[in-house]
């Protein structure tokens, strides 16, 4: 596991285990050796499978791709989590998603694990119909550690809709006479899926945001003006004035944050960045972004990078090389990209003073601690981007009862569960001077901790 995640695992129980009202029952020399299994169970995944799929291509030559499939933990529940198609995908990488996993879903109490997969491939390098093997493939490599009680797969980078519902079909053909709709996550809505799913990560997003800069602290602006915390201080100066905005990543996440931003009513957003693999694309006055929108449908996902192509949709915009969007001068940055975006080398040039993780990881710990010191709020991923698997329980929910809920539902129900959670961390976000990260790892862990101490499993 990635060395900076277990440096925050280690940062969390050593603070719970400061706390004399954390499993009170548990003292002396008991209570160490519960921590040391609690650290063992959390920085080991419980397995990790791992398939070459030999796909013949269009020419006849035959492929072989890399694939995982990670088991992280399933004391809450079967092991959930997306499928990455992506030519950076490695083994360190997948059982450090899969962990995020099981720390998201302990954070909002979704009754699930934490698992992940992965593909090495670049999927935009393949055919539809070889995309579509590749799928068949890794179902039938996998079919024996998944299920809609074992372990439920859902779509990630570089997979959607389409990559789940060639699964579950597979699925269903391999295990006839079983339950099959549960199998899956993130499916189509003709095919199981839940309405709402396709736009319930971005959704999320930026509701983390609204909620935390506006309805809360609104809400509790007098006490937070007496209190000298950093982060209260910062969201203070930023509540009722005009923000700009910068959102890096333009899939399925940053494009849907992006036009919640434009479109929101209770914050004067300005969305003047937005950026994908090819660009940045730069507007002082605001971009027109459901006009980008529309032409990413058209054009396999990726945003203009000519002028000409600008003109041709009428979208005033600067192009300017994809990496400026993290370093431009803007009060909000959303990272709904790829992880460790802001690091090292450009933390230091960071200008936003409020960045919200849509991606998994996309701030490494070094840079997540300079930017906390200086009181830049940082909501990270475990607690911003929880919408989609929210929405995946929400679908293999509806799949288990054949019964389906209104969009409406579904985005009240995610709304809910999120405001939930936020109203559990914040008060003791603007409380200790801990950065958001870890008071969520704090209380994940609290929770899957207490799980697994009544499942006698700390000994
Ligand atoms: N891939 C998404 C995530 O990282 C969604 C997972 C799911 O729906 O199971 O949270």
């Amino acid at each position: 596991m990635e060395e900076q995640t277990r440096s925050i695992v280690q940062q969390s129980l050593n603070a719970l285990l400061e706390n004399e009202t954390f499993l009170p029952d548990l003292k002396g020399d008991m209570r160490k050796t519960a921590f040391t299994s609690l650290n063992a169970i959390l920085s080991t995944p419980n397995q990790i499978h791992k398939s070459f799929l030999r796909v013949p291509l269009k020419d006849g030559e035959v492929v072989r791709i890399p694939s995982y499939r990670v088991h992280h933990n399933d004391a809450l529940g079967p092991y959930k989590g997306g499928i990455r198609f992506h030519e950076s995908v490695n083994e360190e990488e997948v059982v450090n998603l899969a962990f995020l996993m099981t720390l998201k879903n302990a954070l909002h109490n979704v009754p699930f694990g934490g698992g992940k997969g992965g593909i090495v491939i670049d999927p935009k390098a393949f055919t539809e119909q070889e995309l579509q093997r590749i799928c068949i493939k890794y179902v039938r490599y996998f079919n024996n550690v998944i299920g809609p009680d074992k372990d439920i797969p859902a779509p990630d980078v570089g997979s959607g809709e389409r990559e789940m519902d060639w699964m579950m079909a597979e699925y269903k053909k391999i295990n006839q006479g079983s339950p099959y709709l549960g199998s899956f996550t993130g499916k189509s809505v003709v095919n199981g899926g839940s309405l709402g799913r396709r736009e319930a990560t971005g959704k999320g997003v930026y509701f983390t945001f609204r909620y935390l800069l506006h309805d809360y602290v609104t809400a509790n602006e007098k006490t937070l003006a007496t209190s000298t915390n950093p982060f209260a201080k910062t969201a203070l100066e930023y509540i009722n004035r005009p923000l700009t905005v910068a959102v890096q990543g333009f899939g399925n996440v940053g494009s849907v944050t992006a036009l919640e931003a434009y479109r929101c009513q209770n914050i004067q957003n300005k969305v003047v960045a937005v950026s994908d693999r090819n660009v940045t694309l730069f507007n002082a006055d605001g971009l027109d972004i459901p006009a980008l929108v529309e032409f990413t449908a058209r054009n396999r996902g990726d945003l203009p990078t000519t002028d000409e192509q600008l003109k041709a949709i009428t979208v005033s915009a600067v192009i300017q090389p994809r990496e400026n969007i993290l370093t431009m001068n803007v009060d909000v940055l959303f990272l709904a990209a790829l992880e460790n975006q802001i690091n090292n080398q450009n933390k230091a040039e960071v200008k936003a003073r409020i960045i919200i993780e849509g991606a998994n990881a996309p701030t490494t710990q070094e840079a997540d601690d300079y930017l906390s010191q200086k009181g830049v709020i940082i909501i990270p991923d475990i607690l911003a981007n929880a919408g989609g698997v929210i929405v995946s329980y929400l679908e293999w929910l509806q799949g288990r009862e054949t019964q389906f809920y209104t969009e409406e539902e579904v985005f009240k129900q995610l709304l809910v569960k999120m405001q939930t959670t936020m109203d559990l961390i914040l008060p003791q976000y603007f409380g200790d001077p801990f950065p958001l990260r870890q008071n969520c790892y704090i209380h994940s862990v609290t929770r899957l901790s207490t799980v697994l101490y009544k499942q006698g499993k700390l000994y």
